[in-house]
Parts: C-alpha cells; structure tokens; sequence
C-alpha cells in the first residue's frame, strides 16, 4: 500500500517540505506526496513590499508550484476540514459542486497565520490586509486611484485625507511596506499636475517603544531615524483601534483622517488549526522537538502557525521565513525516518541574520553578529534575497526587474482587473457622514448596525428629517430619480451598512420581482412625509 504524505499550505513551510521530500524520498514509487494550497503559486512575501512601488513586477515574486514541486499532486483548493481521528481532510469543491476527501498517513499543518480584522470595529471593511499577492495588487491600484483623486481634488480636508497613509505595526512588514510606499508615493507625486510631494503624510503606528523589535536596538533606532529623516511620522506607544470610511482610529480615541490604511496586525491564529484538538501557545499548534504534534502521531505541523520549543531562550522559535525553510528540512527528513525506519532529527537553528529594507536604497541589517546599515545594508538584503528566490528564472526576472528599476521611472498605471463596483461593507463612527446633500446619487446603503439621522440644510439652518435603524435604507431616492442627493446622513452611533453600487442596485431593481415596486413605495412615501420602521421620513 503506497503511504499519503499530505501537506496543508504552499508557503515557505509547506512548499520546502515537498521540495525537499522529493530530494529525499527520490524516485520511490510507494510513497505520494499531495500538497493542497489555495493558490498554484508560492508567494515570496519578503519580497512582497516591492510590488507596491513596482520595483518588481508582480508576477515575479510568485513562483508556480508544479514547477517548484513537479513530483507533487498539487491540489488547489481550499481546505475547509480536518479529522485528526479519521485521517482525513476535506476540501472546498471544484468545478462540480461536491466536496473531496483527501486521506493520509502523514499530515503536514503548514497553513500560516490570518490577518484577523474582526477583532477592530471597521477595520474588515476599510483596513488593507497585506499578506498576499492579492492585497499587494489591491493596494497598489489604491494609491495610484487615491493619487489621482486628490490631483483633482479642491476641498482641502478631503485632500489631505486622500494624501495620508497610515501603516499599522512596527515589525518587519509595517515598517517595510511604509517604506517602500513613503518611497513610491513621493517619487510618482512629480508627475502629478496639481500634487506637492510635501503634501504627502506617511503615519506608521506602533505598539511598542522602537520598531523592529526582531533587531538590534542600535538597529532599530537607525531604521526610526532614517523612517523621520525620510518624513514618515512614526508614532509609538500607539494602538489602532479600528477604522470606518473617514479615518484610522486610535487607542486613546484620536481620528486620523484618511483613505488608506493598511494594517499588517493583527495576526491570529489560522481558524482551521484553531479547531483542532492540539495544545496552543498563543494560538500556535504545539509541537516536539521533532515538529510531531504530541498525541496526534503522523501529523507534523511548522512555519507561522506550529510553536516549537527553543531549548536556548525557553520560548518558540520565531515565525520568519528563514526559520520555515529550516523547519521544512528538519520536517522532510522526520517523515522519511518514520515511513522507512531510522532516527529523527531535533530541530535547532539560529538564524544566520536579519534584515530589514527602508526604501531609497537603504536598509538594515544584522549578518552573523555584524550590524550594518544604509547602502551597505541594502546591497547585503538584495543579493540575500535574491540568492533565496527559488529556481533561476525567477532569479533571472527579479534581477532584470531590479536593474530596470534604477534607470527607469516608476510605473503610474492602475491595473483595473474587475468590476470596481460592488456590494460591499461599510463601517462609520459616531458624527461622519455617510454622504452629503448635493453628492451625486451612486448607491443605496442598508443599516445593519446603528442608527443614522436624515439631515437637511435649509435657508435657517440644518433640520433633522430622520432617524434610520437596522433594517432601514437610505440612499434610493436619488438613484430612481437620477438626481443629486437631497439630503445629508450622519451616524448617531457606530454604524455598519451594505452599501450597493448603482449597476448592482438597478440588477436588482430590474430582475428581482416586485423590488422595483418596493423602492418607488418607499420612495413615495417618504417623498409624501410618511414613516416606515424607525423613520419619520427619509431621503437620500
Ligand atoms: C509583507 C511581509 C514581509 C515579510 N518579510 C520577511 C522577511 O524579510 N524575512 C523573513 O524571514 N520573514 C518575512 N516575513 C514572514 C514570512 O513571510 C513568514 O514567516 C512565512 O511566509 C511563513 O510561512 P508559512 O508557510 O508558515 O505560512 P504562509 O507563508 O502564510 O503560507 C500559508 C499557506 O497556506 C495557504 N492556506 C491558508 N489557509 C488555507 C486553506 N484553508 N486552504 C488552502 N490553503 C490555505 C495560504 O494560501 C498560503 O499559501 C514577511 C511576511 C510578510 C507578510
């Protein structure tokens, strides 16, 4: 009977592993490696800031799976459950509507970490996550559409709204992607008619007393010095609290007023591995020294989401890529000797170095005890990371990529890949507007949470019209009639409400039977004064 090795996850933790179970199972026929990722491609996530200015094209930090793996099933699915007793998992369907069931003699859990917004009022609906090739894209075209609005953009509170961008969390993600996004922003501002690059506010946000914590104090101050002396604002001691439409919200119960905000805390536990009935450390599985998950035999977990026991500090080895790499080893090799006999290695490693880059061609690092920064620094981090890009071309794209990059200006071009319009979430705090008597009609909201007033600017001042609750919409009046917005909506409370694009709402409104009829109704009963649920009259 051929024996499963099953392998939750193409990262680093889960795409070595089958790297190196090829090297070492070799051509043996009685063993079948699977490995089940979301994606058929590994995104090398250090190198993932760079998308953002465009330094790398976006398809070169990604790498195709079956090309890294070519002896591995490579089943690109979601995983939606696993059976610890049964030894068996099961995956999200396919093209036919049936989910399958993957079994196994060997279980790899390599499923990372999540971004876990739920946690923060609004930050879901207006954060940017920035994990994956996804969200680089995302965030990308966001700035670029940001840059274009406020080129064009007259009223200067929405103006400096739309130039500031704030960055949550100091590790080496936050302060990477507020680098590199300091040093995109600025450069491209110059091609913009009506922009100042000085008009441009970077915020980075950290919870702690000095950034980069995985360094050297000596290191981490360079890096805040170089962040300040490059105009980002870094401000410790600083909690997110949450965000809606207008504004980043802080701890102490600040606003700052934006459009983009990426967070890149906080990270919580993948809610697969949550569920499993294994012993957690801060909602990491825990693992031997073997990376076996005690109890369960056969199911190895590593990377992000597995805490491993570091003999030497008495806590876990850190979550980085280069300790995944290592793990992945460590991990192949323990299959092997437990499939075909022999002894299991121990984990350890000390890392050889960290390095961190800061945008203009400078960065920091600590290589073997010596500490460097600067150009020196960045020289050291390219050719580090460019050595660690699996397989030639890719190295050979990056490399090109790279030297493009320093004779050639940055590229402006937004890469619309879908429908921008869509139903979507929005999230608002106490006393901001959820649009503006005047504004031109482009959707519908529906309150779930909260309440909301109806407000009307008259010859003698502001009048409330209304008070909205859950259930309620508002907003449709203007569509149906195609006419400017005849009143103002404010949130009297933290409010959460779909709000539905123009071309979805008339989807709707023309093919969903009587709902046309139900929004002329309700549209002439608040024209005419009339109440519905909590509201007095509506508008909008
Ligand atoms: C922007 C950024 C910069 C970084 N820079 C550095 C750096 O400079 N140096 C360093 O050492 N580390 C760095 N890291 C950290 C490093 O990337 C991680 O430690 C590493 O990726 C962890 O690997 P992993 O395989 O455990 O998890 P991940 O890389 O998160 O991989 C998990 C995989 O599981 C898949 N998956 C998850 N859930 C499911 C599901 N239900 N079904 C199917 N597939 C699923 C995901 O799609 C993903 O492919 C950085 C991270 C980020 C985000």
């Amino acid at each position: 009977m051929k024996k499963h090795i099953v392998i939750l996850g193409g990262g680093f933790a889960g795409i070595y592993t089958a790297m190196y179970l090829e090297k070492r199972l070799g051509k043996r026929t009685d063993v079948e490696v699977t490995l089940i990722n979301r994606e058929n491609y590994f995104v090398f996530q250090p190198l993932l800031p760079e998308v953002i200015s465009g330094s790398i094209e976006i398809q070169h930090v990604i790498n195709p799976i079956r090309r890294l793996c070519p002896r591995t099933n490579l089943l690109m699915r979601e995983v939606e459950s696993i059976d610890l007793e049964a030894k068996v998992v099961t995956t999200s369907p396919g093209f036919r509507p049936t989910p399958s069931r993957v079994s196994y003699d060997h279980l790899v859990l390599a499923l990372g970490t999540i971004m876990n917004f739920s946690r923060l009022p609004g930050l879901q609906q207006h954060g940017f996550p920035f994990k994956n090739l996804g969200d680089a894209l995302h965030l990308r075209n966001h700035i670029i559409h940001v840059l274009e609005e406020a080129d064009n953009e007259r009223d200067p509170e929405l103006r400096r709204a739309l130039l500031t961008f704030v960055i949550a969390g100091g590790g080496f993600s936050g302060v990477e992607t507020a680098a590199e996004l300091n040093n995109f922003v600025r450069e491209v501002a110059r091609h913009y008619k009506h922009l100042d690059p000085d008009e441009v506010h970077i915020i980075l946000l950290h919870a702690g007393d000095r950034i980069l914590p995985e360094l050297s104090e000596e290191l981490g101050r360079f890096a805040e010095k170089l962040l300040q002396r490059r105009k980002v604002e870094v401000r410790f001691k600083t909690r997110l609290a949450g965000a809606s439409a207008e504004a980043a919200l802080l701890a102490g119960g600040e606003k700052i007023p934006t459009k983009t905000l990426v967070a890149t805390v906080p990270v919580g536990p993948h809610p697969l591995l949550d569920a499993l009935p294994c012993k957690k450390e801060k909602g990491r599985i825990v693992v031997n020294e073997y990376l076996e998950v005690p109890d369960h035999p056969s199911v190895w977990a590593l990377g992000d989401c597995a805490w491993i026991p570091d003999p030497k500090t008495g806590g876990g080895y850190p979550p980085t890529a280069q300790y995944a790499v290592r793990e992945a080893k460590c991990a192949a090799a323990n299959i092997r000797a437990a499939i075909q006999g022999g002894e299991k290695k121990k984990f350890s490693f000390s890392a050889l170095g960290m390095d961190g880059v800061l945008g203009h061609r400078s960065a920091v690092a600590d290589v073997l005890g010596v500490k460097l920064s600067g150009f020196p620094a960045w020289v050291l981090w390219r050719a580090i990371y460019w050595w660690k890009l699996p397989g030639f071309e890719r190295k050979f794209r990056v490399g090109v990529d790279w030297l493009l990059d320093m004779i050639l200006p940055k590229d402006i071009v937004q890469v619309k890949t879908g429908r921008s319009e869509s139903i979507s979430q929005e999230h608002y705090e106490p006393g901001e507007i959820i649009f503006r008597q005047g504004d031109v009609g482009d959707r519908v909201y529906v309150l779930i949470r909260g309440e909301v007033e109806v407000v009307r600017q008259e010859a003698g001042g502001e009048r409330v019209l209304a008070k909205l609750g859950p259930g309620d919409c508002f907003g449709e009046m203007a569509l149906l009639r195609d006419e400017p917005r005849s009143a103002t909506i404010r949130a009297l409370s933290r409010v959460d409400a779909l709000s539905i694009y123009r071309r979805d709402f008339e989807v709707l409104t023309d093919h969903v039977p009587g709902m046309h009829q139900i929004f002329e109704q309700l549209m002439l009963e608040r024209l005419s004064g009339r109440t519905r649920s909590t509201s007095s009259s509506s508008d909008g």
